[in-house]
């Protein structure tokens, strides 16, 4: 080793050792006969000091040193006068009387210290410099931890880790697909997995009976801050299991994660179906740190020549407790809120409680103060409080008012990233009707199996049929979701024609799955969770970017290798791809 110790672990228990320490030049700073130099490495930061009077080369030497050249410092371990009481190694420095420059390093494009200079791009462009960032470092070693817990944890209870393929074949289900041309197979293509799903099932059908991994998938999609086109999954498959054990054995998962990584103890999971999801948050994945649920007042405020409400499909309003000092300008902020197009709604309607007992609306000269008194009672409202009303289009109404209900909650400090509040939404609908298309889709995806109950539905009302799917939320983030799946035959047939597929087609993209269910499936199950989701969800960042070490931009590009790029005519004439954009080349 090219040292004895690392910049993070000396103190005064070492005092008067010589040690040797690597690393990369922080700051450097001369003060007269003395010059301080903090050395850097993955865990921490030691201050090495060179004397002018006590040995003049040396410092001289020190002094020409510039930022994030790599060094090597040997010295005897003293006790600061100067004490620096916010790192562990601020009681000591190192009294230098050799160094080594290992490597020169040209002047950074931004200083790598905790509050950096550098925007995003251009520390994505270095992201090895970045890497050196404490933050940033702090995230992968978050990472690390949850993947090795994961594995523990999955390891102990009998899971085995298997990889799948990673060059598969295009579906038309899910999302786009990123394909990889085959040159072998002239007009041929594999696609990326955008999860494993067939593959982890034909483990169950080949008897793997407990299946993990921490794997990448791939999704062409739009891209949002929270998106990354690559991206990893805890993918998880069980065979000869109901609903009830995964929701155990995963909730143990999630409870692990907590205890070993965040030293946050979580209480038993609890669980809300989707209908009441939606009914209540409007949502389907809700964040119940806070209350505030929905108060359908529909039938309450008809009839009194209010047109909005009159016309309305559904009026429903949320309870702000303690709101009802809510200023003019406060209220013209959230309707503004509520009226913008990523929110949707084209008003907002407030019933204030006011701490006198009186009661004050927008819409007061259509209602007496009895009726505003029967607007409060559904509300279970008391004085004091704010009663935020919006009306339409079911869906649309529910939608926006989620929203609100969100913004709302972070205004009263209700959403503190350090509470936790996990959720199992379950029972999802199996289908999703898609107007544009005028067809089903799978809500999940194919493989989900519909509730054994609600079968008999399928041929006639596909649109209520319930999934034996569910989902984890955390603090009103999707953390992951599964199914129990179909292992019978004809019963995935039945789905994929549900599912508009012929014959042909379902052989040609599934068959290989429904082959393998004529020769014995277990009945089975999984669940994946988003494991940079969860990274991030841990660190309390909103952004996944920060938990990978080396992430896409906004727009699916790598500005460190710059990639997606053009390839040469001859690697496009041994893939038989022919391209005529002027750019999509290089020779
Ligand atoms: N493969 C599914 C997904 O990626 C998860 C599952 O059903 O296990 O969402």
């Amino acid at each position: 080793m090219l040292r004895t110790h690392t910049c993070g672990e000396l103190n005064l228990s070492s005092v008067g050792k010589t040690v040797t320490l690597c690393g990369w030049l922080q700051r450097s700073r001369d003060l007269g006969g003395m010059t301080f130099i903090d050395i850097r490495d993955r865990y921490g930061i030691t201050q090495l000091v060179f004397n002018m009077e006590t040995n003049a080369a040396l410092c001289e030497e020190a002094r020409k040193l510039g930022r994030e050249f790599v060094i090597s410092a040997t010295g005897q371990v003293a006790e600061r006068s100067n004490k620096n009481p916010k790192i562990p190694t601020g009681d000591i420095e190192i009294i230098v009387d050799k160094l080594d420059i290992l490597n020169s390093s040209k002047h950074p494009p931004f200083t790598i210290e905790d509050h950096t200079d550098g925007g995003d791009e251009l520390r994505m462009k270095y992201r090895y410099l970045d890497l050196r960032r404490n933050p940033v470092r702090e995230n992968l070693l978050l990472r690390h931890r949850m993947a090795i817990e994961t594995r523990n944890y999955m390891n102990n209870i009998g899971f085995i880790e298997v990889e799948t393929p990673v060059l598969i074949k295009s579906t038309p289900e899910g999302a786009r697909d990123f394909v990889v041309p085959s040159r072998m197979n002239e007009g041929q293509f594999y696609a990326l997995p955008q999860s494993p799903q067939t593959f982890k099932q034909l483990l169950m059908v080949g008897g793997i009976d407990k299946y993990f991994q921490i794997v990448k998938c791939f999704r062409d999609e739009d891209l949002r801050a929270d998106r990354q086109p690559e991206f990893t999954q805890i993918d998880c498959e069980m065979s000869f299991v109901n609903q009830e054990d995964i929701l155990a054995t995963f909730e143990g998962l999630i409870k692990h994660l907590f205890a070993e990584v965040k030293e946050v103890t979580i209480d038993d999971i609890p669980r809300m179906t989707f209908a009441d999801a939606m009914k209540y948050y409007g949502n389907d994945k809700p964040d119940i740190r806070f209350g505030m649920t929905f108060v359908e007042i529909t039938e309450l405020v008809k009839g009194h020549d209010f047109k909005i409400f009159d016309e309305a499909e559904l009026v429903v309003g949320i309870n702000a407790t303690g709101c009802s000092g809510y200023t003019r300008k406060q209220l013209d902020a959230l309707t503004d809120f509520v009226k913008r197009p990523q929110v949707g709604a084209t008003g907002m309607i407030y019933l204030r409680y006011n701490e006198d007992g009186s009661l004050k609306s927008s819409v007061d000269k259509f209602y007496s103060e009895d009726e505003l008194k029967k607007w409060a009672t559904a509300f279970n409202a008391r004085p004091g409080d704010l009663m935020l009303i919006l009306a339409g289009m079911a869906i649309n109404t529910r939608k926006a008012l989620s929203e609100l209900r969100l913004e709302m909650g972070a205004r009263l400090g209700l959403r503190n990233p350090d509470v936790f509040a996990p959720l199992w939404v379950v029972d999802f609908p199996l289908l999703e009707w898609d107007d544009d298309t005028r067809r089903y889709y799978a809500m999940h995806h194919p493989f989900t199996s519909p509730k054994p109950e609600d079968i008999e539905l399928l041929e006639n009302e596909p649109g209520k049929v319930r999934a034996n799917a569910y989902d984890l939320v955390i603090n009103g983030v999707e953390i992951g979701g599964g199914s129990i799946r179909i292992h019978n035959h004809e019963l995935q047939k039945k789905m994929f024609t549900i599912l508009g597929f012929s014959h042909e087609d379902a052989q040609a993209q599934f068959g290989f799955l429904m082959n393998a269910f004529e020769y014995g499936a277990p009945p089975h199950g999984g669940i994946a969770f988003g494991f940079d989701r969860m990274c991030s969800l841990f660190g309390g960042s909103e952004s996944i970017r920060d938990y990978i070490a080396f992430p896409k931009n906004n727009a699916g590009r790598d500005v460190m290798i710059d990639s997606p790029a053009p390839i040469s005519q001859q690697q496009l004439d041994e893939l038989h791809l022919k391209v005529d954009l002027p750019n999509c080349e290089i020779n």
